[in-house]
């Protein structure tokens, strides 16, 4: 990840580091006292204030009054002052693009979705240059109007900046998003992640996660992958596809699967086996997900029967992934997330994890799915630019 550090000098580079943590700590706690942020960001009072002092100075915190009847001076609330900008979150998926704006401080002003299916690249970031427009236009009376932008793609490659592949969609194949569309964002920020890589920062900011789990996000859409956040970090890897957890292979000889292997975990784990139990002969998944996260809801009972074969293969690659990373925590998301959680079988995970490894191993993990939905990932573009609000602003701190 980037960081807004630009300091040469050892002091102010440990000023900036300062910041940032204090910065980060109201973000993902708010509304907080500085005497709590002392206690967890582990510096000293001083430290605190001066941080604290230079965000509201700037606009970014604000106080909320003082709290507290005990003795002593009340305490003060802090948190991010939502009304002073906005945030854009953008989520190239399939067959739909979703772009959100929220505040500052994540309350959702605005969930737009764009169509179509198939589209090609170029239509893409025109459509896009078009709604920001727009949104410009439409926020031009905020102080800092739109502070960034945020954007997923499947299989985008944050080393390249480019999108190594969408299935069935061969025009987006090595496509340089990142190049192509900051020439046409009107000079307002732009980060763009992979669509896991932004579900699992999503989950951070929003979801039920702490920043300071070791997490797992285990995405389950028409396939399944994965993304590591660990010590306020994603994990990508030396390419930048760490992750690839539904090509485990965990049949020998399996069914054959897409990436050319056979044996693969998403081939009997994700919506597409579930897709291809429920209504096999079928195309067009997506129309679908509504009518089986319903009847997930009412546990119809063939659904149910193909969730557990699903969930029995989906228990296996958790346990996997345990015994490759030993998190803390670990969320399923994408449609997979709300059909377990729709459907009561988030408990079959857990007895087969439990029966599966020593107890010390799962006794503290929290294994939960999200609650974010379908919304997951364009939030996790909003918080793509949260973290990054002090280096977009790129103000050269004057903490003493
Ligand atoms: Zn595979």
């Amino acid at each position: 990840m980037n960081s807004y550090i630009g300091a040469s000098g050892t002091f102010e580079v440990m000023r900036n580091l300062n910041l940032d943590k204090i910065y980060k700590l109201i973000l993902l706690n708010q509304p907080i006292s500085r005497a709590k942020l002392a206690t967890i960001s582990g510096s000293n009072k001083v430290t605190v204030s001066n941080c604290v002092d230079y965000l509201l100075k700037k606009g970014i915190v604000r106080g909320l009054g003082a709290v507290g009847s005990g003795k002593g001076r009340p305490a003060t609330l802090l948190s991010i002052n939502g009304d002073s900008g906005v945030l854009v979150g953008i989520e190239m998926n399939i067959p739909f693009i979703r772009v959100v704006v929220t505040s500052l401080s994540g309350v959702m002003l605005e969930n737009i979705i764009l169509s179509d299916i198939e589209i090609a690249p170029e239509v893409f970031i025109q459509q896009i240059t078009e709604t920001i427009n727009m949104l410009k236009e439409q926020y031009k009376t905020c102080k800092l109007g739109i502070v960034g932008i945020g954007c997923a793609f499947p299989n985008y490659n944050h080393q390249t900046g480019v999108i190594e592949s969408i299935q069935n969609m061969p025009k987006w194949n090595k496509f340089p998003i990142l190049q192509e569309m900051e020439k046409y964002m009107l000079g307002i920020p732009l980060f763009i992640q992979s669509t896991i890589q932004a579900a699992t920062m999503g989950e951070i900011h929003f979801g039920k996660a702490s920043p300071f789990e070791q997490l797992v996000y285990i995405s389950g859409t028409w396939g399944i992958s994965a993304s590591m956040y660990s010590n306020g970090n994603l994990v990508s890897g030396q390419h930048g596809f760490a992750g690839r957890i539904g090509h485990f292979i965990i049949e020998v000889n399996g069914r054959q699967c897409t990436c050319g292997s056979k044996g693969c975990l998403e081939e009997y784990a994700s919506i597409r086996a579930l897709f291809h139990k429920l209504y096999p002969g079928q195309s067009q998944h997506y129309k679908y997900i509504e009518e089986i996260l319903d009847r997930a809801r009412k546990r119809d009972p063939i659904v149910i029967e193909s969730l557990h074969e699903i969930v029995q293969y989906l228990a296996i690659g958790v346990v996997n992934v345990i015994n490759a990373f030993n998190p803390s925590c670990i969320c399923i998301g994408g449609n997979l997330g709300s059909i377990i959680e729709a459907s009561l079988m988030l408990e079959e995970i857990k007895t087969i994890v439990s029966q599966s490894l020593p107890k010390r191993y799962w006794e503290s993990l929290n294994i939960y799915c999200s609650s974010l939905g379908e919304l997951g990932v364009a939030y996790g573009c909003i918080a793509v630019v949260r973290d990054q609000l002090l280096s977009i602003l790129g103000d050269k701190p004057v903490i003493k």
